[in-house]
């Protein structure tokens, strides 16, 4: 049967607060225990880690470590709990470190989102946003991170896993890929149900102060096809097993929303990200209007990629046709 679990991998459904729903949790259960994504100190999400772990004849303190996927709140939230309970060993990309130490200090991205148009009193919504996330967070001791880089592998659950970092929803997103049972756990970089949003990322770095997450998360999706997986375990919503079909509709769906923009564009005349995303989204709210920026600023680095846009040098940015 399609979507099947493979022998020793468990999947737990966990609760999170936001729009998204549920974040899928797997339990690796051969050594070394590997517990991915334990969801955010919320509602019963111990609890559900705690029984479903007995459920399988394992202890919280069986579990040798912890795998973040990537830094958001909804995958590593409890991430800090479970290795203070286990003694365990917290894993992730090495780029997510900041998103995971800093308890969810975003400073950073709010000098991001005023180059973008968005106004003063909307920082602190945003801000607001973080600080009552921080409290579903739990710290994570930086003593216990065993950083990853693209090509490593790792041993979890009795396999050897292929780390695949791919940046776009986060810049240090981590999928591992099992070449023998051809399994993937895809983290949210490829999801059934749900487009991926290309958030908005800080990179003190780059000219724009942020990185081009569209663009960077579009280039991994070959990457997943040529591995040809199996079966996926995705960070939300159900299994699946056609990633070509799924990259193909990833990428339609992009191409239809970066002609919506130029279609607002062409109303506007001219506009800051921010204003398009009002037009585009008129009924999100409070934090969502960061992540409607964040689908508007992927597309428009894609626009003027393609030399269909151009834009204005001066702060914030301002957009126009070609
Ligand atoms: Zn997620």
């Amino acid at each position: 049967m399609i979507g099947q679990l493979p022998d020793g991998i468990l999947a737990i459904s966990l609760p999170t607060p936001f729009p998204v729903g549920p974040v899928n949790c797997y339990v690796f259960l051969e050594d070394p225990v590997t517990v991915i994504d334990p969801g955010m100190m919320w509602s019963d999400t111990t609890e559900l880690i705690e029984t479903a772990l007995r459920q399988a004849g394992r202890n919280v303190s069986d579990v040798d470590q912890v795998l973040i996927t990537h830094g958001h709140p909804d995958h590593f939230g409890a991430a800090g709990w479970l290795p203070q309970e286990a003694d365990a060993t917290v894993i992730c990309g090495r780029a997510e470190v900041p998103k995971l130490v800093e308890m969810m200090d975003r400073t950073r991205l709010i000098e991001v989102v005023a180059r973008l148009g968005i106004p003063n009193d909307m920082h602190g919504v945003f801000r607001s946003f973080y600080e009552g996330v921080r409290h579903l967070t739990h710290p994570i001791a930086t003593e216990r991170l065993h950083l990853l880089d693209d090509g490593d592998s790792l041993r979890a659950g009795g396999r050897e896993w292929q780390v695949h970092v791919t940046p776009g929803h986060s810049v240090g997103h981590v999928a591992l890929f099992d070449p023998v049972s051809r399994v993937l756990v895809s983290g949210d970089h490829l999801l059934a149900c749900i487009t991926p949003n290309p958030v908005l990322e800080a990179d003190a770095e780059s000219p724009d102060g942020r990185r081009r997450s569209l663009v960077e998360y579009l280039s991994s999706l070959d990457r997943f096809v040529r591995l040809d997986p199996l079966l996926v375990l995705p960070g939300h919503g159900p299994r699946f097993c056609d990633v070509q079909m799924l990259t193909e509709a990833t990428r339609r769906h992009h191409d239809v929303r970066a002609n919506e923009i130029l279609d607002v564009m062409d109303g506007l005349g001219e506009a800051t990200p921010y204003e398009l995303s009002r037009a585009l989204f008129p009924d999100i709210e409070d934090f969502s209007i960061m992540l409607g920026v964040s689908e508007v600023v992927g597309h428009l680095d894609l626009l003027e990629d393609d030399g269909r846009l151009l834009r204005s040098s001066e702060l914030p940015c301002r957009y126009v046709p070609a």
